[in-house]
């Protein structure tokens, strides 16, 4: 049984959202065993083999895996790649490229969706900026998850903290979307764009917000594999994501090991 409010947005009893803390959680520690991997000499593909494995050893399914026809339990997307790259052994990761790499698990019928980016070794100052400035963007959308504002400002938060770190690219086409009995829910929610409109954020709303910026323009394309969206100019991109909880207590990072504490707690 499902309440859906009237926007058709599904709402989470107490009891739902503890099972999708759970889902996260097994999203999270295994983004975070991830992050720890990267390494110059490494495939994609050994990154989705170690993410296959840790998802099945917490008792969970790899969401992505055959989702829409995609072949593999992550979305690796490497430099110029926005986000839906597949994780082949075609290339090694080389130091001084950065890799964005989503991750989603089903535990007991919930969907848990994240997404990190991770600098390969030592990086270029200007490509930690951008990994940061996305980082940020998102804990920016995240802080407006309280009961009483509106959908779009979301994107209103996300893109007033890009603009204010200098000119940057925010891809139109891709954005944050509802989470819970399926990965991809209503609402849609983009990555920019004016404040107060679309349906009033209520406790048991479960949201996931992922950012994109580009170094260069917000243009993308997809390649011919169907899926790898790259950047139009060909300037790297990145890409981070949390699914999260509206709670009467303010946001509940559910796919954060910390439920968000530490970096909500930062003014
Ligand atoms: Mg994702
Ligand atoms: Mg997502």
């Amino acid at each position: 049984m499902f309440k859906r409010n009237r926007h058709g947005i599904q709402i989470k009893t107490p009891e739902q959202l503890e099972k999708m803390r759970a889902a996260g959680l097994v999203v999270g520690r295994t983004l975070d065993l991830l992050r720890r991997s990267v390494e110059p000499g490494m495939t994609p593909l050994d990154l989705d083999v170690i993410a296959e494995k840790a998802i099945r050893d917490q008792g969970a399914i790899p969401s992505f895996k055959g989702y829409m026809g995609f072949p593999a339990s992550i979305c690796a997307s490497v430099n110029n790649e926005v986000v839906h790259g597949i994780p082949t052994d075609a290339r090694k990761l080389r130091e001084g490229d950065i890799i964005a790499i989503d991750c989603g698990a089903i535990l007991d019928s919930w969907h848990g969706d994240s997404a990190i980016t991770v600098p390969v070794g030592e990086v270029e100052p200007e490509l930690l900026e951008l990994i940061r400035i996305t980082e940020e963007a998102m804990w920016a959308g995240i802080r407006a998850l309280t009961p009483g504002r509106r959908l779009s400002d979301i994107g209103y938060e996300i893109e007033r903290y890009v603009t204010s770190q200098g000119r940057f690219g925010i891809p139109s086409e891709y954005g944050g979307h509802g989470i819970g009995t399926e990965m991809h829910m209503d609402p849609w929610i983009a990555n920019k764009g004016r404040p107060g409109r679309g349906p009033v954020l209520a406790p048991g709303m479960c949201l996931a917000i992922e950012p994109m910026v580009n170094l260069g323009t917000e243009q993308t394309r997809v390649l011919a594999d169907d899926w790898t969206v790259v950047t139009l100019d060909g300037k790297p991109s990145a890409h981070f994501e949390h699914s999260v909880a509206v709670t009467h207590n303010g946001p509940w990072v559910l796919t954060a090991l910390d439920g968000g504490k530490e970096r909500l707690s930062q003014p």
